[in-house]
């Protein structure tokens, strides 16, 4: 499992995911009928590389490998950006450190916003000032 932060919104990173996904099952699929001919290729009952076994977009993507179960799931963190939860086995690692490169991680810009520069604690826009060391925003 591992679990990191991003500047992306979780429907963007919800969608980094589905797409790159997407283009490994493709890929997948035309490994295998490289490998076999294009008759077994076809027989039914074969099993799907990285069939979607259940997605709750922008929050859960869930893709079934074979044996293997690989799962993300989105939460918008508390300031800014969202939280990215993986859970894996060793045959998807690479697939999820190659997602974990294309999600910007989170930086100031992105934080800014929601969270005093002085001492980095979450605003409260409402209030002008912030609650734990009276810096008054800009
Ligand atoms: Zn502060």
């Amino acid at each position: 499992m591992d679990v990191w932060f991003t500047g992306l919104t979780s429907q963007e990173a919800f969608d980094t995911v589905s797409k790159t996904t997407d283009e490994v099952r493709e890929k997948a699929i035309a490994e295998d009928a490289n490998k076999k001919s294009r008759f077994s290729f076809l027989r039914r009952g074969k099993k799907e590389r990285y069939r979607i076994d259940q997605t709750i977009s922008p929050h859960l993507y869930r893709v079934n490998d074979g044996d293997n179960v690989m799962y993300f799931e989105f939460s918008d963190a508390d300031l800014g950006g969202t939280q990215v939860k993986a859970t894996f086995s060793d045959r998807t690692k690479t697939l999820v450190q190659n997602l974990k490169t294309k999600m910007p991680p989170r930086t100031m810009s992105n934080t800014s916003v929601l969270v005093c520069p002085t001492c980095g604690r979450p605003k409260q826009p409402e209030w002008g000032f912030c609650p734990y060391d009276g810096n008054k925003y800009n």
